[in-house]
């Protein structure tokens, strides 16, 4: 993303205590091989609702899972500030309140679908809120094959279990 994307209210301040994502100035650049850097992003400014859904759109190596790992708190920014609802991504992530549902779905293929959906409860040493992973299960339409591993089930079924678990916490 060498250019600056902005949506809805273009030239807002900078983002502290702001609600939904605030992404401004957002640079992160890469080593390469043989002493050589990739610029991922340049100067990237990303602004959204709270609640809003965002897909980002374009082509093979522009930046989107860039921009989506630093959300994640999995990269970190070269340059740029990223907020969601006022808070870094770290921030977000010790909270737990940050679900991935990552693109290969990840998921333990010794659980069950079930099992996958709990994992985030015993990552973070909470409960586990059993009817709240039914109603996951519901949401993502896996009824019925909550004792299913990933083996047994389809990809798109696969990523229904990583959407769930995503949405967990
Ligand atoms: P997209 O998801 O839009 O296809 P990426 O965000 O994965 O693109 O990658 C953007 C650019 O950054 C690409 O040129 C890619 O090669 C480079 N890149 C991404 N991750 C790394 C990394 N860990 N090390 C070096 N270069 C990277
Ligand atoms: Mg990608």
């Amino acid at each position: 993303m060498t250019q600056s994307s902005t949506t809805a209210d273009a030239g807002a301040p900078l983002a502290q205590g702001g609600t939904g994502i605030r992404i401004d100035g957002l640079t992160k650049t890469f080593a390469a091989s043989r002493g050589r850097s990739v610029t991922a992003l340049h100067d990237t400014d990303l602004h959204t609702d709270q609640g809003s859904f965002l897909a980002l759109l374009g082509p093979s190596g522009c930046g989107k899972s860039t921009i989506l790992r630093i959300l994640a708190d999995l990269e970190t920014p070269t340059t740029g500030q990223v907020r969601v609802d006022g808070k870094t991504p770290h921030e977000l992530r010790a909270s737990g309140e940050l679900g991935i549902a990552f693109q290969d779905h990840a998921l333990l293929p010794w659980r069950s679908v079930r099992s996958n959906i709990r994992l985030p409860f015993e990552v973070a040493r909470r409960p586990v809120d059993d009817a709240y992973i039914d109603e996951l299960i519901a949401l993502v339409g896996l009824q019925g094959f909550e004792k299913s591993r990933p083996a047994q089930l389809s990809g798109g079924m696969r990523q229904r279990v990583s959407i769930a678990r995503a949405l967990a916490l």
